[in-house]
């Protein structure tokens, strides 16, 4: 099962991601985490990106086709794989075209996950994830069993820097200017399916759930 998931910031891409991890067994390539990781291990790349992730920009196509494309090569995307985050912009999406196409395999769906602009705001200020397995939370719509303390390993749980409003409100512009399109992009691909995100997590996952299965 390959697949992208689509959505504005907050729209419950890695919740959903994280599902079908475990339910399917394929890995989730998120290229937010990915550049997190890197910025964390202060790599070059890392360096680089930390500017463009501070402001709510977008790092460059360059920077995230080619981690990318590495990471599509690896053993454990033999089976599949979930992109979280990729593409984001077209020059993207026909990178990741152009890669696919090389390793042989196709895009089974995009999945598109359709949330209100003023429910993103409050998802993503009210967003935590666990310093140590990064597992994420809401405080309000998916808050963990005890204080601001992970429930699968104990760890601390912490806010994002970019989950601040003023970020934010960039990441949303971003998204409408240089994501969106690529709805009309795949849905001329025939493979854009549509599902509403505005529904509880547990409802949203069965919606996706369904989709893959019918695959
Ligand atoms: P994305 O990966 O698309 O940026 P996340 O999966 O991190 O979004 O979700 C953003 C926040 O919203 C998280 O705190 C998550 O717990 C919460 N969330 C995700 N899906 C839903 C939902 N269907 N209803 C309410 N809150 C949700
Ligand atoms: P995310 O975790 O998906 O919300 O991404 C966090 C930040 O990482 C974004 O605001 C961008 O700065 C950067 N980023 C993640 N994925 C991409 C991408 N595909 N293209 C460009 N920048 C990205």
């Amino acid at each position: 099962m390959k697949l992208i998931l689509l959505g504005p910031p907050g729209a419950g891409k890695g919740t959903q991601a994280a599902q079908i991890v475990e339910c399917f067994g394929i890995p989730q390539i998120s290229t937010g985490d990915m550049l997190r990781a890197a910025v964390r291990e202060q790599t070059p790349m890392g360096l680089k990106a930390k500017e463009a992730m501070d402001a709510g920009t977008l790092v460059t196509d360059e920077v995230v086709i080619g981690i990318v494309s590495e990471r599509l090569q690896q053993a454990d995307c033999g089976k599949g794989f979930i992109l979280d985050g990729f593409p984001r912009t077209l020059p993207q999406a026909d990178a990741l075209k152009r890669t696919l196409s090389a390793l042989a395999k196709d895009l089974d769906v995009v999945v598109s996950l359709q949330v209100e602009t003023d429910a993103l705001v409050e998802r993503l200020t009210g967003r935590r994830a666990c310093r140590n397995c990064s597992r994420g939370y809401h405080v309000r719509f998916d808050p963990p069993a005890e204080g601001l303390i992970c429930d699968t390993c104990g760890g601390e749980l912490i806010q994002r820097d970019d989950d601040q409003e003023e970020t934010i409100r960039n990441r949303m512009n971003v998204y409408h200017q240089q994501t969106a399109p690529l709805e009309d992009y795949y849905r001329q691909t025939g493979i854009l399916k549509v599902v509403d995100g505005m529904a509880p997590i547990a409802e949203v996952q069965q919606q996706v759930f369904d989709i893959l299965r019918a695959i």
